[in-house]
């Protein structure tokens, strides 16, 4: 007999090979149309997580295989403490700051490089837009968003980093379409990637709460290899930070590997078949 219950996917995670960590929660100067981020009232609030939280979380997870930290948020580099936390990442293996660029002109550039130099470890960043065109880019994001942005990229690459360009696909467009126009905004800013690093993620449409999931079509998602560090605890990824489906302890000495794929969230990820949060590339033959 066929059980009419519907039973969840559950997804294993096979090794934490990223830890994401949300710097913050709410703290960001900018206000996106596609952010997922429920944002509060009252712009001065901050809910900066503790240096020392992050510090138990590394000395809890010593025994875990973890190849890259993510510093994210809302915008991490508002964190009081970001460069000492940087410092701290970097001491245990490589780190992505996903940031929307604002935050990062020429002195911040040059100090970062030598903060990594300090390491043995390597800084990556992920820089968050949306369109190639600086009004439709900016039309989701902020104004000025665009060039902030192209600004960043800018340093970034003339003090030797290797950013992407990190596209929540609001437009939905063709990965082909934003490899391509992209590739010919880097030439047009005298960019000099030899190969521009463009990760696509499919943008998240609150107003539409269902949808398939594809299961059989999985892969590594974020859940599967990762997992989220808020000052309220462990979840499975950065979707579900703060949310009460997605925990998966109050710290790293006992949590849990499995999670059951059942938020309209996952059904975003099952689109993408490619995590959306951790690094992974996109080029113009997929
Ligand atoms: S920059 Fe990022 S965190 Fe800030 S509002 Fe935009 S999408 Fe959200
Ligand atoms: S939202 Fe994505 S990464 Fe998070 S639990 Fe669901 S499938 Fe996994």
């Amino acid at each position: 007999m066929v059980s009419s219950i519907y039973q969840s996917k559950i997804v294993k995670m096979s090794e934490l090979n990223n830890l994401f960590i949300e710097m913050t929660a709410k703290c960001c100067n900018y206000r996106c149309k596609h952010c997922y981020i429920d944002f509060p009232m009252y712009k001065k609030e901050t809910d900066f997580i503790s240096i020392d939280v992050i510090k138990q979380a590394l000395e809890d997870t010593i025994d875990e295989n973890i190849q890259c930290i993510y510093l994210t948020g809302a915008e991490p580099m508002t964190h009081p403490d970001f460069n000492a936390i940087l410092r701290m990442c970097l001491k245990r293996c490589n780190v992505c700051i996903c940031t929307n660029g604002s935050f990062i002109n020429e002195k911040k550039a040059r100090f970062l490089k030598k903060v990594e130099n300090e390491s043995e470890n390597i800084i990556t960043f992920k820089i968050g837009m949306n369109h190639y065109e600086e009004i439709k880019n900016d039309d989701v994001r902020y104004r000025g968003a665009y060039r902030h942005a192209i600004f960043a990229l800018k340093h970034l690459v003339k003090y030797d980093f290797y950013p992407i360009v990190s596209v929540a696909n609001y437009y939905k467009l063709s990965d082909k379409e934003i490899y391509d126009e992209f590739q010919g905004v880097f030439r047009h800013n005298d960019i000099e990637l030899s190969i521009p690093n463009i990760q696509i993620s499919p943008w998240h449409d609150r107003s539409q709460d269902s949808g398939e999931i594809f299961i059989d079509k999985m892969g590594d998602w974020d859940c599967s290899i990762g997992r989220m560090l808020t000052k309220s605890g462990v979840y499975t990824c950065p979707f579900l930070s703060n949310d009460y489906r997605g925990r998966c302890g109050s710290n790293f000495v006992d949590y849990s590997k499995k999670c059951a794929l059942e938020t309209s969230f996952c059904v975003t990820c099952s689109k993408s078949q490619r995590p959306v949060f951790a690094i992974n590339y996109t080029n113009s033959e997929q």
